[in-house]
């Protein structure tokens, strides 16, 4: 066994500098920095289906005082750092997922919609994009399913010049979200959103309730707090089953770890926690794999239970299916 000093080292890196590169007098190039990030799209099985997550990207932005609106920013802080991310800043995600059922090709959640990707300058809104580079033709949609009715779920049902994405696809969207959210004497905010996207659609949807098959082995439940109708979607094929939890919660570094931190797009946030202790709970003891829609690509995991709190065991990627 050879021993190497620190002596050793710096006297061998010393000589081998004083070597020259090549001696004919021809050097290579410094090859160019790709300086982008490859399509961005993940696929895994669940019995017999395909589910393939395809990210429309993310947004970062400064952390703003009130991200949680019961905690104080410094504790905010500390968890992300705790998580090896950057203080002040926060990152989220948007992971829409096409499920092949083997009969059906199903969306399951739109992204912020192309619209978007100019304004941020290809930070989000890249859906549309990585379903082409992962082979998936807009047109072959047979349903779009919706989770919950803000933007970055619903704005991707209508491309830039608002025309429907999905132009063979049933729209399918929560009951009780479409009542909250269609409400004529409400005009501001998200509900002008909703009015616009559904709008190009020329309301054309099918209402579900939860706790239905929405799709022949996709099965809504209802995960309200986030928002009142928000439902999650629980795929099974044979003995697998594979939870997609929409915004149960939003990263899982800070509200997986903090199940009792409200984010701020909580619009209950009481119930919301209600909703998401016992979710996790039944994942947990179930051992189910969950996907979030705000999770890291390619945003799967395991939920542990850690005390009174929770955390994320991400799937690995596998190179094969
Ligand atoms: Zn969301």
């Amino acid at each position: 066994m050879i021993e190497l000093t620190r002596r050793h080292l710096f006297a061998g890196a010393a000589a081998t500098a004083l070597v020259p590169l090549a001696t004919d007098g021809r050097a290579f190039a410094a090859a160019p920095a790709a300086g982008k990030q490859a399509p961005g799209f993940y696929r895994f099985k669940v019995g017999s289906m395909e589910v393939t997550v395809v990210t429309d990207g993310a947004r970062t932005f400064p952390l703003a005082d009130n991200f949680v609106t019961n905690v104080k920013k410094d504790d905010v802080n500390a968890a992300l750092q705790a998580a090896y991310m950057e203080k002040d800043k926060m990152t989220i995600a948007f992971n829409p997922v096409v499920v092949n059922t083997g009969s059906k090709l199903v969306v399951i959640d739109t992204g912020n919609g192309p619209g978007a990707f100019e304004q941020s300058k290809g930070a989000v809104g890249q859906m549309h994009a990585n379903l082409a580079a992962a082979g998936i033709d807009r047109n072959s949609v047979d349903a779009v399913v919706i989770s919950h009715f803000h933007g970055d779920h619903i704005n991707g049902l209508i491309t830039a010049d608002n025309k429907p994405a999905y132009p063979n696809a049933e729209v399918l969207v929560p009951a009780a979200e479409w009542k909250f959210w269609t409400d004529p004497s409400k005009s501001e905010g998200n509900f002008a959103n909703v009015k616009r996207v559904f709008g190009a659609l020329g309301n054309k949807v099918t209402q579900y309730e939860a706790d239905k098959e929405v799709v022949s082995g996709i099965t809504a439940i209802a995960t309200p707090g986030h928002t009142p109708g928000h439902c999650s979607h629980i795929l099974s094929s044979g003995n697998a089953t594979v939870a997609l939890q929409a915004d149960i919660t939003n990263h899982p570094a800070l509200f997986l770890r903090n199940p009792g931190w409200h984010v701020t797009f909580d619009m209950d946030a009481a119930m919301a926690e209600a909703t998401r202790r016992k979710f996790y709970d039944r994942m947990a003891a179930e051992k189910i794999t969950v996907q979030g829609f705000h999770f890291p690509f390619p945003a799967a995991g395991h939920v542990e239970k850690d005390g009174n709190n929770y955390r994320l065991v991400p799937i690995a990627w596998n190179p094969s299916i």
